[in-house]
């Protein structure tokens, strides 16, 4: 479980102080997939960044599985990530010097652990690469780095996983597969699952479907209703 209090986060940029989170407050509980939506710059990125540790809050507290990540030094955080915590970048952050399969072994390695090569291919195959290991990020396609991507996220099977529009380089059937995928983790082995998307389709497999706007959530549906969030955001769009 995953709990966001009031938290905060205000950039210092060079034209003046940006507010990217204005006060959220909201909880992941265990087993269940959350979808945030919202429109470009409303801080989707920002709050994924801040829940997962990778960024600090100006203020407000994170705790997740009750230990407060604020409290931790910098190696114990680390740690705390890397066991814990699985995600999936909006820009995939592969590492190019890397193949697929090296890149997804990446974070296990770093954490001590043994990265098992038929578990590496299993992971690959799951997302449907498993003829591309020995590629590097500059051999595959975006949707094909993308998958690299989620497969590095889910490898070390986290608790929990936020994933930054992790279907928005994909056709609509690899889509589905990799959201099926997701909802199984959630279904079948109690992860929990944040994911922002921009499609109301993969809005639509997640239990809860928050809209952020502004840095604040300001409305909160089921998943079944995302179709209403993208009409409203449609509208929203159309308003500026
Ligand atoms: P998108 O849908 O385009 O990915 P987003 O909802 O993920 O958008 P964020 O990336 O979280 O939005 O950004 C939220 C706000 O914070 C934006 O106004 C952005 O300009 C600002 N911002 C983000 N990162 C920084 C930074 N490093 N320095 C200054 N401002 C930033
Ligand atoms: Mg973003």
């Amino acid at each position: 479980t995953v709990f966001l209090r009031e938290l905060r986060k205000t950039y210092e940029a060079t034209a003046g102080t940006v507010t990217a989170l204005d006060g959220v407050t909201v909880g992941f509980e265990q087993s269940t997939f959350t979808a945030i939506m919202g429109p470009s710059g409303s801080g989707k990125s920002t709050l994924l960044h801040c829940a997962a540790g990778l960024e600090q809050p100006t203020s407000g507290t994170v705790t997740v599985d009750g230990t407060v990540l604020g409290e931790l030094g910098g190696n114990e955080l680390t740690r705390f990530r890397r066991d814990r915590i699985g995600f999936v970048f909006q820009d995939f952050n592969l590492v190019s010097s890397l193949t697929a399969a090296q890149n997804v072994a990446l974070p296990a390695r770093l954490a001590g652990r043994r990265a098992d090569a038929a578990a590496v291919t299993a992971v690959l195959d799951g997302v449907g690469l498993a003829d591309r290991a020995a590629h590097r990020p500059s051999e595959l396609s975006g949707g094909q780095q993308q998958r690299v991507a989620i497969a590095r996220a889910l490898f070390a099977q986290p608790a929990v996983v936020f994933a930054d529009e992790p279907t928005g380089a994909l056709d609509k059937a690899t889509s589905h597969q990799i959201l099926t995928l997701m909802r199984r983790m959630v279904d079948e082995h109690g992860r929990t699952i944040v994911l922002v998307t921009h499609d109301p389709v993969a809005a639509a497999v997640a239990d809860r479907v928050l809209l952020l706007v502004d840095g604040r959530v300001t409305d909160e549906m089921a998943g079944a209703d995302a179709a209403a969030v993208a009409d409203r955001m449609t509208a929203m769009e159309r308003s500026w």
